[in-house]
């Protein structure tokens, strides 16, 4: 039984010897090219960052090629008058939109509210907005 028990074991350690030492003879060699095989044609090289680039990236990536600058709208305007009758235009390609206002020039927090298109509205500092179509001139 015991000398089951040790055949047994070193036939254990001599398979875990031969291979660490299989995978130590394999590092030793020439540095490999880890493209090799994978590229079909030499020609072909990497695509670039638009190449590469899917979704929301992509898109932006296309609309600053096409000039527009800020495609998700997401740059800080200027408040308009700020009257009912003179609103500061909000463009949204929806019905709805979540604008925020810095009332004041100073102020810490941004106070937040949900426009409707067709319902101007007032922010808590006196200021109107307005929700408008999104066009690329506004
Ligand atoms: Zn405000």
């Amino acid at each position: 039984m015991a000398s089951l028990l040790c055949r047994a074991s070193a036939g254990i350690i001599r398979r875990s010897l031969a291979v660490s030492g299989a995978r130590a003879s394999s590092s030793v060699g020439p540095p490999q090219d880890p493209h090799k095989g994978k590229i079909a044609n030499p020609d072909v090289s990497m695509p670039d960052t638009l190449g590469h680039s899917v979704g929301p990236e992509r898109y932006e990536l296309l609309s600053k090629l096409s000039g527009i600058e800020d495609p998700f709208e997401l740059n800080v305007k200027k408040r308009a008058k700020g009257t009912f009758d003179d609103p500061t235009l909000i463009p949204s390609i929806t019905d709805i939109r979540r604008v925020g206002c810095i009332c004041e020039e100073d102020a810490i927090s941004i106070n937040y509210m949900m426009l409707h298109k067709g319902e101007p509205k007032r922010c808590e500092c006196g200021y109107w907005f307005k929700l408008v179509e999104f066009t690329s001139d506004i």
